[in-house]
C-alpha cells in the first residue's frame, strides 16, 4: 500500500520480500473470507484498538473505511457489508484483489524482488543503507534508498513470511520493541479426552461470553487443545493478560442466550419420565457440545434439581489454562514502540526509516480491524516519506 502511495506520486518504488512471493499472509487471510474492514462509524471503529487509538487514530481517520471499500472497487472487487458490518470483497477472497494490485504496481513500474531478505541498515553518507541478502547464500548488498517503509508485519504463521526477525535487528539499534504475543489467539483447556475425540472441530454456536465485565454474543469453536475463533478473540486480549498474569482465567458462557433461567427451567420442566438429562438439555435447546462442555466443566457432576441446571447453562464457568502459540494467533501483540515513532510513523532514531502495520504496538479484535490499521499506516507512511523527503529537498 504504502509502495503504490509513493509510486504514484512519482517515486521509485521497491519492494523487497524474502518469500518467493509477495502478500502471502493477505491471502491466507482471504482463506476464510478476506474480512477488509467494518462499517461502524470511524470513532467506535478506532476505539477497537484500546490503549494505541489515540496514535492510530489520525491515519484511520484520513484513509478510513471508506477509503479502504473505494480503493479495492477501484482495483475491481467492490465490497458488501456481511453479518455485523464486517466488509468483505464481493468474491469473498484476497486473490482477484492482490492479482489486479500487482499489475496496478506493475503498470507504476514498481519493482519486486522476492527471495531478498532485509537485514539490517548500514551506516551511508547519504541516504539509508538497506543491507539485503539474496537467495544465493552470502550474496548481501547494501542499496542507498532516500526513504526505507518497513512493512514486516508481525509473527503469526511464520510459514507465510512474517517471522519477526526484524525484532533482533531493531533492538539492536537501539528500538524499544515490546514483546511480540498473540492475539485473536486460541486458548487451552483442559478437556478430557473422550470430549476432545467428539467435539474438537465443533462449534460452539449462539452462545453469549462473559469476562471482565464484557459480554459478547457470537460462536466459538472447541479445538483439540481448548476453544477458539469469534467471541474468545473478541475478549480475548483481556483473556490472554489474566492467563499470562495468573496463570488461568475463568470465562464465563451463557449457552442460552435467548432464553432468561426461568425460561430454561421451563423447558427442562417439560421433562418426560425417565429421560436422562442428556436429552432433556438437547429438548431445551442445547447441542450436544454444549451438553458434553456442562459435564466436562462439572467433573459428569450435573446438578441435580432443575433450577440449578438451568442456571448452569446460562453461566457455564471455563477455566482457561494458557494461549495458543504466537506462530498459530491470527494476530500479533507487542512491537515498534509508540514512543520510539513521530506522527509521520518515521523512527526517531533512524531519520528517513518508517514502520507500518503489525509491526507498530497495537492490537484489535477480528472484523477487518487488522487490514484496516495496516492500510492506514501504510497510506500515512507513505505521505510522511513525502513530507520528509520533501522537508530535505524543498
Ligand atoms: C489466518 C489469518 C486470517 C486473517 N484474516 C484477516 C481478516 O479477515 N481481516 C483482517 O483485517 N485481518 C486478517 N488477518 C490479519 C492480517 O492478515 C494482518 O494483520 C496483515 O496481513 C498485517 O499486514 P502487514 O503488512 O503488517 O504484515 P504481513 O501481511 O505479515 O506482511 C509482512 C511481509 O513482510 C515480509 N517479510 C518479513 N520479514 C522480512 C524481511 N526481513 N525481509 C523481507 N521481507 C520480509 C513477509 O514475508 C510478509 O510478506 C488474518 C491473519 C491470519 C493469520
Amino acid at each position: 500500500m504504502a509502495a503504490e502511495q509513493l509510486a504514484t506520486e512519482g517515486c521509485a518504488v521497491t519492494v523487497v520480500e524474502h518469500m518467493p512471493s509477495v502478500g502471502r499472509k493477505f491471502l491466507l487471510a482471504g482463506r476464510s473470507g478476506l474480512n477488509l474492514t467494518h462499517t461502524e462509524p470511524t470513532p467506535s471503529l478506532v476505539a477497537r484498538y484500546g490503549v494505541a487509538a489515540s496514535r492510530l487514530a489520525p491515519a484511520i481517520e484520513s484513509f478510513d473505511a471508506d477509503a479502504l471499500r473505494a480503493w479495492a472497487a477501484g482495483l475491481g472487487e467492490a465490497t458488501f457489508v456481511g453479518t455485523s458490518g464486517r466488509v468483505f470483497p464481493e468474491s469473498f477472497r484476497a486473490t482477484p484483489l492482490l492479482r489486479a494490485w500487482a499489475a496496478r504496481l506493475d503498470g507504476l513500474e514498481v519493482t519486486i524482488r522476492t527471495r531478498v531478505r532485509w537485514v539490517g541498515f548500514e551506516a551511508v553518507p547519504e541516504g539509508v543503507g538497506v543491507r539485503l541478502l539474496g537467495a544465493d547464500a552470502g550474496a548481501e548488498e547494501v542499496v542507498v534508498a532516500d526513504a526505507v517503509v518497513l512493512a514486516l508485519g508481525g509473527a503469526s504463521w511464520p510459514k507465510v513470511g512474517s517471522d519477526g526477525g526484524w525484532v533482533e535487528i531493531l533492538s539492536a539499534a537501539g528500538v524499544t520493541v515490546s514483546d511480540l504475543r498473540p492475539a485473536n489467539c486460541g486458548f487451552t483447556a483442559e478437556w478430557t479426552p473422550t470430549f476432545v475425540d467428539r467435539f474438537a472441530g465443533a462449534p460452539l454456536k449462539n452462545v453469549a461470553l462473559t469476562f471482565g465485565g464484557r459480554t459478547v454474543r457470537g460462536e466459538g469453536v472447541v479445538t483439540e487443545s481448548g476453544v477458539e475463533s469469534g467471541v474468545f478473540y473478541a475478549l480475548g486480549a483481556a483473556i490472554r493478560d489474566r492467563v499470562e498474569a495468573d496463570g488461568r482465567a475463568t470465562v464465563h458462557l451463557d449457552l442460552h442466550p435467548d432464553v432468561d433461567v426461568a425460561g430454561v427451567a421451563a423447558r427442562l420442566a417439560r421433562r418426560r419420565a425417565k429421560e436422562t438429562w442428556s436429552t432433556s438439555l438437547r429438548r431445551a435447546g442445547l447441542a450436544p457440545v454444549a451438553v458434553s462442555l456442562l459435564r466436562e466443566v462439572t467433573g459428569n457432576r450435573l446438578p441435580a434439581d432443575i433450577g440449578g441446571l438451568a442456571a448452569l447453562v446460562k453461566d457455564v464457568p471455563l477455566t482457561l489454562v494458557g494461549t495458543e502459540s504466537l506462530a498459530r494467533s491470527i494476530s500479533t501483540a507487542g512491537g515498534v514502540a509508540w514512543d520510539e515513532v513521530d506522527e509521520r510513523f518515521m523512527l526517531r532514531r533512524m531519520p528517513g526509516v518508517f514502520v507500518v502495520g503489525e509491526m507498530l504496538d497495537w492490537e484489535a479484535p477480528t472484523g477487518g480491524y487488522l487490514l484496516q490499521a495496516t492500510f492506514s499506516t501504510a497510506v500515512a507512511a507513505a505521505r510522511g516519506v513525502l513530507d520528509w523527503l520533501g522537508e530535505r529537498n524543498p
